[in-house]
């Protein structure tokens, strides 16, 4: 069976869905094919919540974390969804970053405030403080399952057809059209939007042969590391407002309040380089430099978890996006442990590409410069 299409969206995890919805509302006939069940557990959208917060060192990044939180606003009102929770965000760590974090929140519009260790420890008292906290009022947490879901009936109710349980195979592209090949049939396309995450690379390498031009740019693209991260649930023994936490040190250590009530915390970065096809074991060790962490910091909570998941990040070595176009290929990829919060907008730039917008400055393109102020530790 051949299906006709004006883009075909390969991956329907987060931002497959968010560009899918995107799409649909500008009137392009859009396909979404997704090799697993809708909010399947397996790559790096699942779960009930992530971090939204413009807590970024580089102000390119507060910036359009900024817009994005407008656009998840907009989204809300439209849908009559609830998918934020604004619960404030604390960071603690290296003091050199909370002052680039207070100077790029200020430039994108966003307050802090500055708490003296005595002042955090009243304000949430779930915690043990003994250096200064840069808080932000303008941050919490996005419900992950709920927005994914959130964006396939968007794209649905606009027209797209979206196909789970569908791998992907290959790809043939001449450059004009493209013919995306599954076990369910070919999906003919003028364009591919090519948001496959942790799997990037390896169905890039397929379609390389298709291509007529570009290859240049894509020689450039630097190699994705799929790592899985581990992320455990803390039961809280007190009755407080849970703000999401970030300590900026080596390593660093994150955490959110959960919709059922439990704290959500983690390593960045701390999981080991997988391949996304296996299921790896916990690593024991990383687990429980997590647990210990909590005891020694955030106090309102028991330190032994209830519970965990793992989850995939999939990302360069800049932690930098990739949003670009290669002749008829749009990509969004290397979301990385951060990319969650931004989907409105990575959406509505992977849409301008599809359109033929070329994206001014373009921080996400193949061939960025690094950047002069680096993402470092960030979630
Ligand atoms: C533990 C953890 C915590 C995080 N915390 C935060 C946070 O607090 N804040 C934040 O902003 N971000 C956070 N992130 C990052 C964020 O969740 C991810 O960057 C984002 O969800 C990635 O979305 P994606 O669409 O690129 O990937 P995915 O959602 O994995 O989508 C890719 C899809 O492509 C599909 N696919 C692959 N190959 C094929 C094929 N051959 N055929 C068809 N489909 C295919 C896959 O099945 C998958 O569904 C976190 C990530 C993790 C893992």
């Amino acid at each position: 069976m051949l299906t006709e299409a004006d883009v075909v969206v390969i991956g329907c995890g987060g931002l497959g869905a968010a560009a899918t919805a995107e799409l649909a509302a500008r009137g392009r006939r859009v396909v979404a094919i997704e090799r697993f069940s809708a909010l399947h557990d397996r790559g790096s959208s699942h779960g009930s919540e992530r971090i939204v917060r413009t807590a970024y060192t580089d102000p390119m990044y507060a910036q359009l974390a900024a817009e994005s939180l407008r656009a998840w606003g907009r989204i809300e009102r439209d849908t009559s969804q609830q998918l934020l929770t604004m619960c404030g965000g604390i960071d603690t760590g290296f003091v050199d970053e909370l002052r680039d974090i207070a100077s790029s929140c200020a430039s994108a519009g966003m307050p802090t405030e500055w708490l003296e260790p005595a002042e955090a420890n009243r304000r949430f008292a779930g915690f043990r403080f003994e250096d200064p906290v840069l808080f932000q009022p303008v941050s919490g947490t996005v419900h992950a399952d709920r927005a994914v879901a959130t964006f396939h009936d968007l794209a649905r109710r606009r027209g797209a057809e979206l196909h789970f349980d569908n791998p992907v195979e290959s790809v043939v592209n001449d450059g004009q059209r493209a013919i995306v090949r599954t076990s369910r049939g070919d999906v003919r396309a003028d364009q591919i939007v090519f948001t496959s995450g942790a799997w990037a690379d390896r169905l890039l390498e397929g379609m390389l042969a298709g291509f007529s031009a570009g290859l240049d740019r894509l020689a450039r693209l630097p190699e994705l590391t799929v790592t899985m991260e581990r992320v455990l649930f803390f039961r809280p023994v007190i009755d407080v407002v849970w703000p999401t936490f970030i300590r900026r040190r080596i390593p660093e250590y994150y955490g959110l309040p959960t919709p059922g009530g439990l704290l959500k915390a983690g390593g960045h970065y701390t999981g080991a380089p997988v391949d996304p096809d296996r299921r790896a074991e916990p690593d024991a060790v990383a687990q429980r430099a997590v647990s210990d962490w909590m005891r020694e910091n955030v106090p309102g909570v028991d330190p032994e978890p209830v519970s965990g998941t793992t989850c995939l990040y999939a990302g360069y070595p800049d932690e930098d996006f990739l949003v670009d176009r290669v002749g008829n290929v749009v990509f969004g990829t290397g979301l990385g442990g951060h990319g969650f919060k931004f989907l409105p907008e990575l959406a509505r730039r992977i849409a301008d590409l599809v359109d033929g917008t070329s994206l001014v400055d373009n921080p996400f393109a193949f061939d960025r410069e690094p950047r002069s102020v680096g993402p470092s530790g960030h979630k």
